[in-house]
């Protein structure tokens, strides 16, 4: 009777592990072999229920926090400030040597241009970041001024030598094939209703110009700005000023590992530099603006081949989401 009622007990044990097993797999089977539910769980223990309907409205919502540190802190305003009047202290201790036809390539979204509207307004949709809907946001001329960039400009061209070139990943035009430059004249508007005197397509050099065939990389709009293809005259980059790694090498391999070692290799070029440095040979000096919202550190998150796809755009809401939490450290 008693050996009977434990035959029993092992019975339903095993058949309650073998269901456990069966309900558990369509998660582990979707998600990579190399990410730990185990440690997802621990961080939030309703993760592995609630990754099974994660929509991108529950993406979007992730961006929250992010989003008021950069529309409502008095922190971001400092940092983007700090950035600037570091960017001008070094400025004027290159203008004390004597550096030929220099310039200054900065970089536009979210290092002169604050998009955190467009963003904030995906909060609470299922609408997500795509090209159509971020030229639209381009034409409406709507983006407001990071703070400190309108007046560092404003120096550069009042009381210096220095040329500035804007060189985004905006289209000029979309596509680029496209006869039309509607993009970069919307661009040059908003850029003139923030105040930003002498800016003129010559000096706005979007995505779609010097391009090689299907190449667009921002490279080549810097190798056109040193070789002077740009305006005329050949020039030497004593500052790059932006909010993500590529605007600084656009040939840094995207794994967090590679872009945390570029920024240690180059991180005299980051401001760690002693009083006495001689400057012409950490040119051009890097700036960088925060910017929490999106950038190259949010896609070196996404390691797409870890579920077979070819890039982060093919990963699904869910993959992203777990990404995005096994990156987080627990220890
Ligand atoms: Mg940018």
């Amino acid at each position: 009777m008693k050996i009977t009622k434990i035959l029993d007990t092992t019975i339903i044990c095993l058949l309650f592990s073998i269901c456990s097993l069966i309900l558990a797999y369509p998660l582990t089977a979707s998600a990579a072999p190399n990410i730990s539910l185990e440690k997802v769980s621990a961080l939030n223990p309703q993760t592995t229920e609630s990754t099974q309907s994660f929509s991108q409205r529950d993406l979007n919502q992730e961006s929250i926090l992010a989003l008021d540190w950069v529309q409502t802190s008095a922190e971001y305003r400092a940092s983007a400030y700090q950035s600037y009047s570091f960017a001008r202290l070094i400025l004027d201790r290159l203008l004390a040597i004597s550096i030929d036809h220099p310039a200054i390539v900065l970089d536009l979204d979210e290092t002169v241009f604050d998009n955190s509207p467009y963003y904030a307004a995906m909060v609470g949709t299922e609408l997500k970041n795509t090209t159509q809907s971020w030229n639209q946001w381009v034409k409406a001329k709507k983006a407001k001024a990071v703070p400190g960039a309108i007046e560092f400009i404003n120096y550069v061209n009042r009381a210096t030598n220095v040329k500035l070139f804007f060189i985004s990943n905006r289209y000029e035009k979309y596509p680029c094939q496209r006869n039309s430059q509607d993009l970069e004249i919307a661009t040059i508007d908003n850029l003139k209703q923030l105040g930003v005197a002498n800016v003129t397509d010559e000096n706005v050099i979007l995505r779609c110009e010097f391009a090689n065939g299907d190449n667009l990389s921002k490279q080549l709009r810097i190798d056109a700005v040193i070789d002077g293809r740009a305006d005329g005259e050949k020039h030497n980059v004593i500052l790059a000023i932006g909010d993500n790694l590529l605007d600084f090498a656009e040939d840094v391999d995207l794994t967090l590992e590679a872009r945390k070692e570029f920024v240690d290799n180059n991180a005299s070029r980051f401001g760690q530099l002693n009083s006495n440095q001689d400057l012409r040979s950490l040119l051009p000096i890097f700036i960088i603006l925060p910017n929490p919202i999106y950038g190259s550190w949010e896609s070196a998150l996404y390691q797409a081949k870890e579920f077979e796809r070819n890039n982060s755009d093919e990963l699904t809401t869910i993959q992203k989401n777990l990404q995005r939490l096994n990156a987080l450290s627990i220890e």
